[in-house]
């Protein structure tokens, strides 16, 4: 599993890097929230500290929250019971007190990752009306026609498709597609938006939900 560490400490966190790649998870360790903001796409699962030097961990923990459901678990010196449960409330997946013993540690994330692969049942392919999309091919096909996309309209298609029916928020869509949900790359989110649509053709698949975000319908 791909691993975020998050925490400022450098001492804490060679522990911590140690020990999570003695266990055959590869890590990447951040120590600011804004950096973890801008690079956490890959990552399988977050370790959050919440005592960072530019961002307090329970902002970024929210502001990730606006963008990705990846399993989250806060590690914090903060053992009150007022920070568990808003850090819980915000959208952690489990909340583990400093200093945490590294066996305790690793079976915790062992736990939040079952339980997160039991939530998760994405699967290749999707279909919402006449539209399908072949996620393992890339491809899309419109009434048995295929879509000539480019790679971020094919995303964004891929984006939206998932969640056929429910509105994707801009940030959403920034933060998947460019890695950056809050500074403003929107306009090119606009570009790709027009060529999209011109290309699914049927008018009103992509609808637009003024001041939130977009909702593929089902043609
Ligand atoms: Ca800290």
């Amino acid at each position: 599993m791909h691993l975020l560490i998050v925490e400022d400490d450098d001492a804490v966190a060679a522990a911590l890097t140690e020990a999570v790649a003695t266990a055959g998870h590869q890590v990447q360790r951040l120590s600011r929230g804004a950096d973890a903001l801008l690079n956490h796409q890959q990552a399988q699962m977050i370790l959050l500290d919440l005592g960072l030097p530019d961002i307090d961990g329970l902002e970024v923990l929210r502001k990730l929250r606006q963008v990705t459901e990846v399993p989250i678990v806060i590690l914090s010196a903060r053992d009150d019971e007022r920070s568990i449960v808003r850090g819980l409330r915000l959208g952690a997946d489990d909340y583990l007190t400093k200093p945490v013993g590294l066996a305790v540690l690793l079976a915790r994330i062992e736990a939040v990752a079952r339980r997160s692969r039991t939530a998760r049942t994405e699967s290749a392919a999707i279909t919402v009306g006449s539209l399908s999309l072949d996620l393992e091919r890339r491809t899309a096909t419109l009434a048995d026609r295929e879509l000539k996309l480019t790679a971020k309209e094919y995303e964004l298609l891929a984006l939206l498709a998932r969640h056929a029916g429910t509105v994707v928020t801009r940030e959403q869509i920034l933060d998947a597609l460019w890695g950056d949900a809050f500074v403003a790359v929107s306009r090119s989110l606009d570009v790709h938006l027009t060529g999209l649509r011109s290309k699914l053709v049927v008018p009103g698949m992509i609808v637009n939900v003024r001041g939130v975000g977009y909702r593929l319908e089902a043609s």
